[in-house]
């Protein structure tokens, strides 16, 4: 068994304008029915081996379950896996759907990180975000967190909103960091597919923020939280010391993972690894789950090739980036061999920064990650 365990809940109060996610509204049932699916399908899993390090509740929104459907949950998880004491079991919260009761009743049910969606303090770019909380929701939902006991608590900022600017982007920095969250994760708005954005906000909407001033957003991130102690540990995410999410940290280390629920991914460590997900369908996933064969989408076993080149993508996210120790005891081969002039060529770029031991990216090769990424393509 894997030592990672993701699971998908995949109902939202309202559709966010800018989400691509798979979530809708629960219908009749649905949201009491789903856990007893997941417990279902966790138990056509194999189990045994390491215990659990890391469980994560996404969404969607998981903070709709119940406290008692949480704790079932867990309990069953214990039960077919183990979970290890120490443990990150983490839960996404919509600000917009707890209160100090339900927020205790997590703590007790035994979440111990949650990650708080706030996304922005301004009324103004909620409403058009289409987030169904108000910001003094975010102020109550995180004082109620604090008291309610949790002390590992992650928010999620979006900057390059429509028509944001650099002074609006300043004042939600200072909001986060007056609630002294242990982590905090800053996203860019990116305008997806088949979202109401994609329609408001073409790709020359002059709403939308240029490359120079979603550069210079990443850039006053960066000066403000670093400057207040934050370490900028992964491209998206700031952490306390001692504070980076474990359960991410498997991602970018390419741990194996399982992911329950409709459209989770799972990695398995086999080979070079498998990749596969659930059904993107609440009902394709509820027929899956009761015939006792659920079908794996898009399984895929990776190849040397493909592994290296997620390796490079996944590691380089890390402000530690790569090893290059490690990559050679997991390939085989020296990075050098694999990447010839190209690794010094980003560097004589500035976009990488290449050690004895160690290759990072730069700030700047942060800012331009994909375009270094297409260049490591073994
Ligand atoms: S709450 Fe999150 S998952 Fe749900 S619609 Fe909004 S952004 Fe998407």
């Amino acid at each position: 068994m894997v030592k990672r365990l993701y699971i998908h809940v995949p109902f939202c109060v309202e559709k966010c304008h800018y989400c691509a996610f798979i979530s809708s509204p629960p219908q009749n049932g649905e949201l009491g029915e789903y856990p007893d699916l997941l417990i279902r399908e966790l138990r056509g899993h194999p189990s045994g081996g390491e215990a659990l390090a890391s469980i994560y509740f996404g969404g969607g929104t998981p903070s709709l379950l119940q406290p008692p459907q949480l704790a079932r949950l867990l309990e069953e998880i214990n039960k077919h896996s183990g979970i290890s004491p120490d443990a990150e079991i983490t839960l996404e919260v919509n600000p917009g759907t707890v209160d100090q009761s339900s927020l205790k009743g997590f703590r007790a049910a035994g979440i111990n990180r949650l990650s708080l969606g706030i996304q922005s303090f301004d009324e103004n770019h909620l409403k058009c975000l289409g987030r169904i909380h108000t910001a003094e929701q975010s102020h109550r939902a995180f004082q109620d967190i604090r008291a309610a006991g949790f002390t590992n608590v992650s928010i999620d900022l979006i900057h390059s909103l429509p028509n944001q600017t650099l002074g609006q982007w300043q004042t939600e920095l200072n909001h986060a960091l007056n609630l002294d969250p242990e982590h905090i994760s800053i996203y860019g708005l990116t305008i997806e597919e088949g979202t109401p954005f994609a329609h408001s906000y073409p790709d020359n909407s002059p709403a939308l923020a240029d490359e120079d001033l979603s550069a210079d957003m990443f850039d006053l991130a960066d000066t403000l939280l670093t400057g207040s102690g934050f370490e900028h540990y992964e491209i998206a995410n700031y952490a306390r010391s001692g504070y980076q999410s474990q359960h991410n940290n498997g991602y970018w280390r390419r741990d194996g993972y399982l992911g329950l629920g409709v459209a989770a991914h799972s990695f398995l460590r086999e080979g070079y690894g498998i990749r596969f997900s659930n059904p993107d369908t609440l009902e394709e996933y509820l027929r899956g789950v009761l015939s006792g064969k659920l079908p794996r989408i898009g399984e895929q076993q990776l190849t040397r090739h493909d592994a290296i080149a997620e390796y490079m993508f996944l590691g380089l996210r890390l402000a530690k980036g790569i090893d290059l120790n490690h990559f050679e005891q997991e390939f085989g081969v020296s990075l050098q061999s694999v990447y010839g002039s190209v690794i010094p060529e980003l560097a004589g770029l500035g976009l990488l920064i290449q050690s004895e031991s160690t290759i990072t990216l730069t700030k700047r090769g942060m800012l331009l990650s994909n375009q270094v990424f297409s260049r490591l393509l073994p």
